[in-house]
């Protein structure tokens, strides 16, 4: 196990890379442990969660709202759970979201802890503090921010993880080469998924390569002032046709992906052919590069987004591939060019 250090305003998270889940008793015990997860993950590692208090969900995004939440508080009164018990997430980004914010919300902050299962988890959701939940097809409309303070990563999870969550998490990964490490991307380029998904030492070093350039991110750039909006790449669009298409949020970013260097082709002076390379690579790893849509709709859900400002988004665009940057874009443009975008 290697322990990485991350300095945050409220709090130092360590990152435990190449961890075994029985390292957590490093820092909480059994006793003073509450584990939220959900079915699939317990019903595939139930062994791991042995003498565990657990709260179980059901999978998947449709858990995701206020509701879950409320039966989650009940269940943590009905245990009994003081300011000194960890809560633990173990399981994908719905599972690590929610417990997050149930952590932040509870008795107003308790302990917490994160165990990624899924690639998406462990490079993206678990890292940088932001939780929440749905509002009806409004994604992660409602949370707060707050860093838990271990995330380990024990990579025998993802022995039974579904290829189709393996494709969902690259879309992150692709994200990341895009928007800061042109080498990572053309790494990417010279890998298929089936090679690195069997290769242990490869998917190892691809995920702490991952966590460490959002870590980075998000220690400089916490409450998203600056860098962190850079994360959003691939989002804007995506986000708006997660839900109403009830895509993968892998897949939404991917289409989104395209979108963004259509638009930053348009406005930014992205090249053609790095555009067609960022097109090229997310079809190699299996993820979707456009979507049948009703445009009126998807602008509709675009007007209702966080980062717009009065007639303005804030849009991340790439200038080449391993750089982006963040740039307003009047709503009037995005109405009139959304077929061309999209
Ligand atoms: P994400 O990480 O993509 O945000 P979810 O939390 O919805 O997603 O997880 C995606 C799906 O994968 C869910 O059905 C979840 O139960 C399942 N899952 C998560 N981790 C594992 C795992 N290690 N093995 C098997 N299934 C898993
Ligand atoms: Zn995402």
């Amino acid at each position: 196990m290697r322990n990485s250090e991350y300095i945050f305003s409220q709090k130092k998270v360590s990152c435990l890379f190449d961890a075994s889940f029985q390292d957590i008793l490093t820092f909480c015990s059994k006793e003073k442990t509450i584990i939220i997860t959900d079915e699939n993950v317990y019903n595939c590692h139930i062994e791991k969660m042995e003498g565990f208090r657990t709260i179980r969900l059901k999978p998947g995004e449709e858990t995701k709202n206020q509701k879950s939440i409320d039966r989650i508080i009940d269940k943590l009164l009905e245990l009994e759970v003081d300011k000194q018990t960890f809560i633990v997430g173990i399981g994908g980004g719905v599972v690590t979201d929610m417990a997050g914010y149930v952590a932040s919300i509870f008795k107003r902050g308790v302990r917490l802890g994160l165990v990624p299962t899924t690639i998406l988890g462990m490079v993206d959701a678990a890292i940088g503090g932001k939780n929440g939940v749905d509002v009806g097809i409004y994604k992660n409309m409602v949370g707060t921010i707050y860093q838990p303070e271990f995330i380990l990563y024990d990579y025998s999870f993802l022995d039974t993880l579904p290829v189709k969550e393996w494709v969902n998490g690259f879309a992150e990964i692709i994200k990341h080469a895009c928007i800061k490490d042109a080498l990572l991307f053309s790494m990417l380029e010279r890998y298929t998924l089936h090679q690195i998904q069997t290769d242990s030492t490869l998917i190892a070093s691809l995920i702490e390569k991952n966590a460490s350039i959002k870590m980075d991110i998000v220690t400089t750039d916490e409450y998203e002032k600056a860098d962190r909006k850079l994360l959003n790449f691939g989002h804007t669009f995506g986000h708006a046709i997660e839900n109403l298409h009830r895509l993968p949020h892998g897949h939404a970013v991917s289409i989104g992906m395209v979108a963004a260097c259509n638009l930053s082709e348009k406005i930014n002076g992205l090249h053609f052919e790095d555009a067609q390379r960022v097109v090229k690579l997310l079809a190699k790893y299996h993820l979707p590069v456009d979507v049948e849509t009703d445009y009126a709709k998807v602008f509709e859900v675009l007007k209702l987004d966080k980062k717009r400002e009065n007639d303005k988004m804030h849009f991340v665009l790439l200038n080449k591939i391993g750089e982006a940057e963040a740039k307003p874009v009047s709503m009037n443009f995005l109405q009139e060019n959304i077929k061309m975008i999209l």
